[in-house]
């Protein structure tokens, strides 16, 4: 189901893969689509719901469809590519982009995953992002 404007349904099949890949390195304390407030965009109100996140360690997962978020990766196929689609595209990148820098500054350290990634790998990034903490900032998938 999705709700229209880069809204993604909830528990799409990557989302599941990547919570299993999470539990079968025991990492299981985290807590799905909660919602957090971010500071205002210019006069907007904003705010944000990772698909996992771990609040002790303040590290948000995103699970980003690659069709809906633009994933560069997949979206190099020029047939795919139609401008309606390329400009949808780029404002739902812009407003992802927009909410990790907001989170950022609360002092988060963000994953974004993109739907063609390996489940396994996300979960290693998580694990290895707990271990080490690097700050906040916005990571991706080795
Ligand atoms: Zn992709």
């Amino acid at each position: 189901m999705t709700t229209g404007a880069g809204q993604k349904s909830k528990d799409t099949l990557a989302e599941i893969e990547v919570r299993e890949a999470l539990d079968a390195l025991g990492l299981d304390h985290y807590r799905e689509h909660r919602t957090i407030a971010l500071p205002p965009w210019g006069n907007r109100s904003q705010r944000t719901t990772p698909d996992v996140l771990f609040e002790d360690e303040k590290i948000a997962v995103f699970v980003d469809g690659c069709y809906w978020h633009g994933c560069p990766v997949c979206f190099r196929d020029t047939r795919t590519n139609t401008a309606e689609w390329r400009a949808k595209r780029a404002q739902n990148r812009a407003r992802d982009q927009r909410h990790s820098r907001a989170l950022e500054t609360l002092g988060w350290r963000i994953l974004r995953v993109w739907e063609h990634q390996s489940a396994a790998a996300a979960a290693k990034a998580v694990q290895a992002m707990i271990d080490v903490d690097a700050g906040p900032g916005t990571y991706a998938v080795p």
